[in-house]
């Protein structure tokens, strides 16, 4: 099956409308290109539980807070089309910048609460131009359903957030991290890091899994955060931003485990910001199996 590549936004609302009078179910997945297997993880997501998938595929200058980052972003779309084609995604939406984001463009969506701390403290205005983005990329497919990833698990629920609050009739659904055979999240910015960086990069979940273990096994919070950090500055890493537990919903700072949660990690590997979750679950185990003795 062929992919059609839209760039056009009013061209893409008559090919919705026009599978909206069939009755069928659109979903949308939202990328920056560079595909991997995450990202097609969504795409058969969606062809799971709609009949047409839009893949977007735009690079948005709003959300870099460094330019050299996003010179560097890879772009990659003739690979991209020619992965989501054998997939089955229907239409590859990849809008020109200019318009976007056409002379006098001068709103911007920002959602607070969720966005502040973690990434939005490192990166400022990122969320902003996230928020912003999918905000118009949600109202110009139109879809019924949109995809993310828990990889981005903050902006999972900034997304989640804007979706309630504008009204936005739109199901967001949320898919697991995917991850390399040797247990680090795929993510286009692998890419960047040179081969002893690589060999490294996988201990960045082997210490999530690690300190998840510890802050479940009665370990003081605290003391487990401290733990991991000093672990991965161990492992090579130059820069450890953050590694923080919160609460699963909405990111609420959390001292004791004393609900579902998520540890989130940011670091640095030479060139590259990398950034990793996982889910630490509540009641602890133990605590359920003392319970049921
Ligand atoms: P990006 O192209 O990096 O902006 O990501 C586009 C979408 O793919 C976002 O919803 C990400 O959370 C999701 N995504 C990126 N990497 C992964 C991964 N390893 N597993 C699952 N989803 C991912």
């Amino acid at each position: 099956m062929s992919t059609a590549i839209v760039r056009i936004v009013s061209e893409l609302r008559s090919i919705v409308a026009a599978w909206r009078r069939e009755g069928l179910r659109v979903a949308v997945v939202p990328t920056m290109g560079a595909l991997h297997e995450g990202h097609l993880g969504l795409v058969r997501a969606a062809l799971a539980k709609a009949d047409r998938v839009i893949v977007t595929l735009f690079v948005n200058p709003k959300q870099f807070n460094n330019a050299d980052d996003l010179a560097a972003y890879p772009r990659t779309e003739h690979d991209d089309a020619a992965k989501i084609a054998p997939v089955g995604a229907h239409i590859l939406y990849a809008p020109d910048a200019a318009d976007m984001y056409p002379q006098g463009f001068a709103t911007t969506v920002s959602v607070s609460g969720v966005s502040e701390g973690l990434c939005g403290t490192f990166r400022p205005g990122h969320f902003d131009g996230v928020a912003t983005v999918v905000t118009k990329l949600l109202l110009q497919t139109g879809a019924d359903l949109a995809f993310f990833g828990e990889k981005d698990f903050q902006q999972l629920q900034i997304v989640r957030q804007l979706v309630r609050d504008l009204d936005i009739p739109v199901e967001i659904v949320a898919c697991p991290t995917v991850r390399e055979a040797d247990g680090l999240a795929m993510s286009s910015r692998n890419t960047r890091l040179s081969l002893a960086e690589r060999n490294r990069a996988p201990r960045l979940a082997e210490i999530l899994v690690q300190t998840a273990k510890q802050v479940n096994s009665g370990e003081s919070v605290g003391r487990a955060l401290t733990d991991g950090r000093e672990a991965i500055l161990a492992a090579g890493f130059s820069k450890v931003e953050y590694l923080e537990l919160r609460a699963d919903g909405d990111l609420a700072s959390i001292v004791t485990l004393d609900r579902p949660a998520r540890l989130l990690v940011a670091a640095w590997l030479g060139q590259t910001r990398l950034i990793d979750n996982l889910q630490v679950p509540w009641p602890r185990p133990e605590a359920v199996h003392q319970a049921a003795a």
